[in-house]
């Protein structure tokens, strides 16, 4: 530790400059620290719904038992609201800004802060994707400028990215980095690059997802179920997209666009679409799902569960439970298709197309492949099942009346390489590969980061791992070739980590 550090103990007095939904949850955490806040807004009606809104967090907090009453008062008489900015930040010794993402805007409160702070504030900007280099070019200290980016909701979530420009003194991202501590979070260090870390790998794979809605990979609800299910996440991607707001995934993506170029980041048309016709998500009443009516998902009439299936078992064993269950269930089961045979299943590998299988075992028309993906523990959780473009249209319909009745987990997918799951994760592990292979951010750092901020119950490299790199490599060359996307090309660091064996997470035990 350098001794010209500021200590979190010295950084007593906190500006909050914008008050919308991040500015009130920065300003919430603070005062729960035990700083005194200033809390800032550009006029009176919106200072009042500013505070309105972290009045009635605190209360929550409260009514869920994580604070008492005496501490919500004591918080809030820590915040003293104002719509004055220069009066505001004059005592301040860090001040973070969570005004709109418009790179106009910052730059010209930023030059105001010049006038207005002292002269050793830190100066903090919450941007999600404008370049924090840019801002802090405009004012006359830029050694003191960061980026100290939280995430919705900044109580809540644990994660902080501290992001350093070329300009910004080490003391202060030190400083920044201890204070993220002091106030319960976990910081991970970024230099600024368009989407830090976070960002650049989920949105990335949001648009994928939007990608293969258009494409008619899947159904919305299939796409979200088998990431969510297959990975253990809090919600599909489509889910997330609607709301995170399809809006401000579209601004990140462009930034990310302008920034790398390359069809990673070119939005999926759709997502323009949605845009335009202002489907931004929830907070629009409708984005991929509309939110302005209930759900009327439920019954739809399945077709009728044949009375015979075969299954075409292989050395892998992989088939073996599925059959098992099929046989519990009064099904028939038969290892060779026959004339009475309504369904024939084959085993289906994310890395090999499932209409070669299919045309091995006969009656293609009658074919889905299963991929069955399972827990860490071996426990079976969910099933692809991939139906070749010469299926029959019947044959989806015939499958997925058979994994309701076994009560198999199952979502629907066309036969392309990676299938649901695969193409997404890989395609983001590959990103993730890129980010260390650059030496832009550590294997662990984006593990915590992915897990901290996005819910993942472990980072997407130690998910690498598990997968093995060679497999990951596979079926990434499987999509390249199919699709001719340069974009899932497996980086170099990956193809040798995938032939010398390594894993990226070996101090994670692997
Ligand atoms: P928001 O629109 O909810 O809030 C912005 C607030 O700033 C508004 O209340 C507005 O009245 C106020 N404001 C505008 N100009 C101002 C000025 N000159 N002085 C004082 N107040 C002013 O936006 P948000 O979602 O809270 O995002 C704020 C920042 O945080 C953005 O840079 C955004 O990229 C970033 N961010 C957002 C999220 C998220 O999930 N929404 C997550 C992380 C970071």
């Amino acid at each position: 530790m350098t001794s010209g550090v500021t200590q979190p103990t010295d950084i007593r007095e906190v500006a909050v400059i914008g008050l919308g939904l991040m500015g009130s949850g920065i300003a919430e955490l603070v005062a729960r620290s035990g700083r005194r806040v200033d809390a800032i807004e550009i006029d009176r009606s919106a200072l009042d719904q500013g505070m309105a809104r972290l009045h009635a967090s605190l209360d929550r907090a409260v009514s869920r038992g994580k604070l008492t009453d005496t501490a919500r008062d004591e918080a809030l008489a820590r915040i003293r609201p104002t719509d004055d900015v220069p009066a505001g930040v004059a005592d301040a010794d860090l001040v973070i800004e969570a005004i709109p993402e418009r790179m106009e805007l910052k730059r010209s409160l930023f030059a105001q802060l010049d006038e207005a702070c002292r002269a050793d504030a830190i100066l903090a900007t919450n941007t999600s994707s404008l370049s924090i280099t840019e801002i802090a070019g405009g004012t006359r200290y830029p050694g003191r400028v960061a980026g100290l980016h939280f995430f919705n909701p900044a109580p809540a979530m644990k994660l902080v990215e501290v992001v350093s420009t070329v300009l910004t003194a080490p003391e202060i991202t030190e400083t920044l980095t201890l204070l993220s501590r002091d106030l319960g979070k976990t910081p991970v260090g970024a230099t600024d690059r368009a989407g830090f870390i976070v960002n650049a790998l989920l949105v990335p794979y949001l648009n994928h997802a939007v990608h293969l809605l258009e494409t008619g990979q899947a159904t919305r609800e299939d796409i979200d179920k088998a990431v969510a299910a297959g990975l253990g996440l809090p919600m599909g991607p489509l889910t997330l997209l609607d709301l995170i707001g399809l809006d401000t995934c579209l601004a990140v993506l462009e930034t990310l666009h302008d920034e790398f170029g390359g069809t990673r980041y070119r939005h999926a048309p759709l997502l323009r679409k949605l845009c335009d016709a202002r489907l931004f998500g929830r907070k629009s009443g409708r984005g991929f799902y509309d939110y302005r009516r209930p759900s009327t998902a439920a019954d739809h009439e399945l077709a009728p569960v044949p009375d015979e299936v075969a299954v075409i078992r292989d050395s892998s064993g992989l088939l073996d439970e599925l059959a098992d269950s099929i046989s519990a269930a009064d099904i028939r089961v038969v290892p060779e298709p026959s004339d009475q045979t309504g369904l024939v299943i084959v085993a289906a590998v994310p890395r090999h197309r499932v209409l070669d299988a299919a045309l091995a075992a006969g009656h293609p028309a009658d074919v889905v492949g299963a991929h069955i993906i399972e827990t860490l523990a071996g426990k079976l959780r969910l099933a692809e099942l991939v139906l070749p473009d010469v299926t029959a249209a019947g044959t989806a319909a015939k499958a997925a009346a058979l994994a309701a009745r076994i009560k198999l987990k199952a979502v629907i997918s066309r036969d392309r390489p990676g299938f649901l799951l695969e193409a997404l994760a890989y395609a983001q592990f590959n990103d993730a590969v890129r980010m260390v292979q650059d030496g832009y951010a550590s294997s662990a750092d984006i593990d915590t980061a992915m897990m901290l901020g996005c819910g993942y119950p472990c980072g997407p490299l130690q998910m690498l791992d598990e997968a093995g790199a060679a497999n990951v490599v596979a079926v990434l060359d499987a999509m390249h070739a199919a699709t001719g996307d340069p974009a899932f090309t497996p980086v170099p660091l990956l193809a040798e980590y995938a032939t010398a064996g390594n894993l990226f997470r070996a101090e994670a035990g692997g």
